[in-house]
């Protein structure tokens, strides 16, 4: 991979992004020959602030907990150069066996299956760092040989010397999952902390 010039990578993003469909089942994927890059976590990780600092369009993405948006997966074409595809949230206590069965099927389809896939960002709240469903999700990647780069969100919320020890809790993490990069990027949607150095990377997916 071709080191990214920052600059270039704001300019991908300030280009058109666009929601191009929502799919409930993995027949509805869409046809498509662009590089992919998918975000995934825990319901209420992030994942929507995130996408939506990313391509600095504030209603792209909705909650997880948008009804009707839980078991979609949903592709943004941004700029004709990448395909964002936001993977429905794991963690939800609460959902009936057969919702948590459906979101296995699609989700894991979609990760073992999907021939456009080059990544997977895997978001982890930074106030808590991974939780055992993080855990299950980066087995299954590393079972699944897709490389996936763990993401902390909310990193506005931890502060001083916590800030410095969540990263490197996480970097010797990545480093016990063979599919897990080295590098862990820190974020903040509400700030804006760390969309740069992830829009390098991600532009660096869609070389
Ligand atoms: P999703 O369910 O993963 O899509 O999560 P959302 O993006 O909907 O965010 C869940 C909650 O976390 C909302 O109340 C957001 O306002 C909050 N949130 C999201 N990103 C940040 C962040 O970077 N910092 C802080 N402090 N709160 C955030």
């Amino acid at each position: 991979m071709n080191p990214i010039d920052p600059e270039e990578a704001r300019k991908l993003f300030a280009q058109n992004c666009d929601c191009l469909l929502a799919a409930a089942e993995p027949l509805q994927f869409p046809a498509s020959t662009l590089p992919e890059v998918a975000f995934i976590g825990r319901s209420n990780v992030g994942k929507s602030s995130l996408i939506n600092a990313l391509t600095g369009r504030k209603g792209l993405a909705r909650a997880s907990n948008t009804p009707g948006r839980t078991q979609q997966v949903v592709f943004f074409d941004l700029a004709h150069r990448l395909m964002l595809v936001d993977l429905p949230g794991y963690g939800h206590a609460e959902a009936p066996r057969v919702e948590k069965d459906r979101w296995m099927g699609l989700v894991q389809t979609y990760l073992r299956k999907r021939q456009e896939l080059k990544c997977v960002c895997v978001l982890i709240d930074g106030r808590h760092g991974a939780k055992d469903n993080d855990l299950d999700m980066m087995n299954l990647l590393d079972r699944a040989a897709v490389v996936y780069q763990l993401v902390l969100t909310k990193m506005d919320q931890v502060r001083g010397a916590d800030h410095s020890t969540r990263i490197q809790q996480t970097q010797e993490l990545a480093a016990k999952h063979p599919a897990a990069l080295a590098n862990i990027i820190a974020t903040s949607a509400e700030d804006k902390l760390g969309m740069n150095e992830l829009r390098v990377f991600l532009a660096g997916v869609g070389q």
